[in-house]
């Protein structure tokens, strides 16, 4: 059994704690969150009094934080307290170039780092199906695969040091632009009066086809349960999806790719969030464009 680190112990770091916890390792918690220190322990989790007490006994280190500069700020603290031969898994989502800032922190530090931001949401943490996506080397993973197979389903190593950053935003942007399609082509059919069922049949079963109207449709009563049969609670919210697009186009613009279509929803999201979508289901974007002007 190994000696985990886990800092950050938000909506989904608890629950990834207590699944490795629960799996038998000794896990050593800390959070700057009173509170969240608090249900660790009743959990049965050891705290620590900082980032650093954490992680000095620890082979694996978790990092769970909201953004890139509290990573790397983190891990300034955390990289001279490991021990050799840690091995350090960051699963926060943040930008490609504190990833990659990140795995040269380490590298000159003689520690293996993995960034390894996941999807899943707090559901899929809750039940230790996440999906990983991991950057760094084969060795790292390797070593890392066990601990990552007990908070997750589908492991993917996706390449070097920030390619599972990459991976997560190509795909996020993606899915932020084809949920926007999805709203459009819903809204635009209840105009033309055609009933949301009609439209979900022919659109889940022709080209138009996608997880966003099959898996995750924006309208209510239609197609697998949804945020949308639950009052848009999320789910995904709009606030992380913004998140994400905002680091799918600042990627875009320090790797001089044009992604037009990525930009536009970054906008769409932005205005959203200021119109009353912040905390709501990012699906929810359809209730904003009914109401929005052409
Ligand atoms: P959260 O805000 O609930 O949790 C973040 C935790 O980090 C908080 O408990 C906070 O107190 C703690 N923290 C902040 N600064 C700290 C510091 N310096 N030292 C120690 N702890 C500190 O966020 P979350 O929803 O758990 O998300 C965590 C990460 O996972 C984010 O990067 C997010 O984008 C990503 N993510 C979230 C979801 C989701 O559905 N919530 C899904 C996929 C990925």
């Amino acid at each position: 059994m190994s000696r985990i680190a886990f800092i950050g112990l938000g909506n989904m770091g608890l629950p990834m704690a207590t699944n490795l916890a629960k799996a038998g390792h000794n896990v050593t918690v800390f959070d700057t969150v009173a509170a969240a220190m608090d249900k660790a322990a009743s959990d049965g989790m050891k705290t620590a009094q900082s980032a650093s007490a954490a992680v000095s006994e620890a082979n694996i280190i978790m990092t769970m934080l909201p953004n890139g500069p509290i990573i790397l700020k983190v891990l300034e603290e955390v990289i001279p307290a490991a021990k050799a031969g840690a091995v350090i898994i960051d699963s926060s989502t943040i930008d490609v170039a504190s990833a990659r800032k990140a795995h040269e922190m380490a590298k000159s530090a003689d520690l293996q780092l993995l960034d390894a931001p996941v999807s899943g949401g707090i559901g899929g943490a809750a039940a230790g199906t996440l999906t990983f996506m991991v950057g760094g080397s084969t060795d790292a993973f390797e070593r890392a695969q066990p601990v990552l197979e007990i908070m997750g389903g589908k492991i993917v190593h996706c390449g070097e040091g920030g390619a599972g950053q990459a991976a997560k935003i190509c795909n996020n942007m993606l899915l932020g632009i084809s949920m926007i399609g999805a709203c459009e082509a819903f809204a635009l059919a209840e105009k033309l009066g055609l009933s949301a069922e009609a439209a979900f049949d022919v659109i889940s079963t022709s080209s138009g086809s996608c997880w966003s109207v099959n898996t995750y449709c924006p309208v209510p009563g239609v197609g697998p349960k949804t945020p949308a049969d639950n009052d848009y609670k999320p789910g995904f919210a709009a606030d992380l999806m913004h998140k994400d697009l905002g680091l799918a186009q600042q990627a875009a613009s320090e790797s001089g790719q044009a992604t037009p279509m990525g930009a536009h929803a970054l906008a769409l999201y932005d205005t959203f969030l200021k119109e009353g979508g912040s905390g709501r289901d990012f699906s929810a974007m359809i209730e904003y464009l009914k109401t929005a002007a052409r």
